[in-house]
This record gives structure tokens, C-alpha cells and sequence, in this order.
């Protein structure tokens, strides 16, 4: 059931039938095809984003990731590089010929980052930044809006009403797990969410399942499971070594991982008669 303040908004069903498709740079998220977004966490140097790059490229991922602005619990954790890892990011991107997506977490950097990036992404923290959500919506990059910890679907769906309101219409949806009772995983993830933006939205969704479980070895079949639910593609967090990683090490998939993913994913796709959109 629709929630009532979303009737007619932007993000609405009522306001748009057709599915919403998101294209950057040869890419699309909520077409037809399935979208796999992977790479690093965090950005940790040149050579550890250009080596991820390759490796996403090789096995088939649509859309390059990796963070510059790291939003940390700790203040003493590992910040991220800054503008410096965004210029590795772009050139990873360029070498690969993948499109790229990074994190802003304040508003006064959305022009940076949209200097470096082609997708710009709002994190679980700043879900209800409305001033980085107005800010984003004023530039022409298309925004990856993660939903926040323990956000409601309808208060997700209205952060990304300040994004269209604002004037951007490409902003793609991700689940990422929520903060439940159970701490068996990071988060819960909240499979529900697919089909029931589905029905109320013309947003593109997809999931993040390193996020919502915390731990490599639950990936693949939430990930699967995602995908079986609706989502329009997945995006996974993967390392060159996890073991080394500066920053969600845990939860992201090595090389070999990754390359599994890519083939259940494509072994797939025949029954949910989606391929996946490989750049
Ligand atoms: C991330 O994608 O690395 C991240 C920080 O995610 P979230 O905002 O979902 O915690
Ligand atoms: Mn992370």
C-alpha cells in the first residue's frame, strides 16, 4: 500500500508509470538489464583502485565504486583519501572504460565530486542531509541514495523527493540493510523493500548486500536473493586482498568472490530474463 504522503510526489507511481532508467556514460541502471556495481570500499591507493578496476572490468561489473569521503564510526578510523582518491578513481575509471560512483557527505563538496565522478552517492548517514540532498538534485550526475539506518521505506522515498524536487530526476535506490534486534549480521537486510518500491515507485533499486550482512560469505546468496526479488542490480564491495583492507574488509569479496558472483549472477539471468549490462 502506497503510503499517503507519497501520492502524486515525484517519486510516486501515480506521477510516473514507466520505470525510471538512470544511463551513464553506456551504462543503465533499471532497464532491462541487471547492473553490478563493484569495487573497494575505500579508495586506498592508486595502484589498489586500478588493480580492483581490472579485475571488476575482467569479470564483467557495469559500474566502478570506491570511496574517497569515508563516513567512519570512529573518528579515528581511516578517513578516506579526499580529493586525492577521487582523481584515482576517475583515472581507474578511464583506464577501464567503467563509470564511477563515489560518496559526498557534505554538501559544500557535491562540485568536487561531481568534477571526478558520474554517479554521485549519499550514504546511509546522510540519508535526511536535506541540505546535501537539495545540493545534489542541483547538479546533472545521477545520485545512488542508500537508505538510511533505521529509515522507513517512506522517509527514504521523501529524501529522494528533495533530489527530484530540486531538479534531478536520475536517482537510483539502494537497500542496504537496516538496524534491527538481530546482530548475527551488520544489518538486516529488508528484502521487502524491492518489491514494495517497486510498487510505489518508478525508481531503480538496488542492493547492497556487504552493508546489510557484514561478512563475505553471506554476499553471494543475499545478493542472489536480491536479485531473485526484483532489484535492478547489486553492488558489492571487492578488494584485490581483504585481509589488507583499510576500511570494511570483512564484508568485502576478494577476487575470487567476486568472479563467483559474476557467474551465479550470469547463470541466472536466463530465469529472470535480465543479462547483465557489462561495460
Ligand atoms: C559504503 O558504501 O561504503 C557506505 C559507507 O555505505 P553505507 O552508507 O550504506 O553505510
Ligand atoms: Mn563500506
Amino acid at each position: 500500500m502506497a503510503a499517503k504522503t507519497l501520492v502524486g510526489r515525484l517519486v510516486s507511481r501515480e506521477h510516473k508509470r514507466e520505470d525510471t532508467v538512470v544511463s551513464v556514460r553506456g551504462a543503465s541502471v533499471g532497464g532491462p538489464g541487471l547492473t553490478v556495481i563493484a569495487g573497494p570500499c575505500a579508495v586506498e591507493s592508486r595502484e589498489q583502485v586500478l588493480e580492483a578496476a581490472r579485475l571488476v572490468k575482467a569479470a564483467g561489473a557495469t559500474i566502478l565504486r570506491g570511496g574517497a569521503f569515508k563516513p567512519r564510526t570512529s573518528p579515528y578510523s581511516f578517513q578516506g583519501l579526499g580529493e586525492e582518491g577521487l582523481a584515482y578513481l576517475a583515472e581507474a575509471g578511464e583506464e577501464t572504460g567503467l563509470p564511477v560512483v563515489s560518496e559526498v557527505i557534505e554538501a559544500s563538496d557535491v562540485p568536487l565530486v561531481s568534477d571526478y565522478v558520474d554517479i554521485l552517492q549519499i550514504g546511509s548517514r546522510n540519508m535526511q542531509n536535506y541540505a546535501l540532498l537539495r545540493r545534489a538534485g542541483k547538479t546533472n550526475r545521477p545520485v545512488l541514495l542508500k537508505r538510511g539506518l533505521a529509515a522507513t521505506l517512506e522517509e527514504w522515498l521523501l529524501a529522494a523527493e528533495y533530489i527530484m524536487d530540486a531538479g534531478n530526476p536520475a536517482v537510483i535506490l539502494c537497500e542496504r540493510g537496516i538496524r534491527t534486534y538481530e546482530t548475527a549480521t551488520r544489518n538486516t537486510l529488508d528484502l521487502a523493500a524491492v518489491p514494495v518500491v517497486k510498487a510505489i515507485s518508478h525508481l531503480p533499486i538496488i542492493v547492497d548486500p556487504c552493508h546489510a550482512s557484514g561478512d563475505s560469505a553471506y554476499v553471494l546468496p543475499l545478493a542472489k536473493a536480491a536479485l531473485g526479488a526484483g532489484a535492478d542490480g547489486v553492488m558489492v564491495e571487492v578488494h584485490p586482498c581483504p585481509g589488507e583492507a583499510l576500511c570494511d574488509g570483512e564484508q568485502s569479496l576478494s577476487p575470487a568472490q567476486f568472479r563467483e558472483l559474476m557467474d551465479q549472477v550470469n547463470k541466472m539471468s536466463p530465469v529472470l530474463g535480465r543479462g547483465v549490462v557489462s561495460q
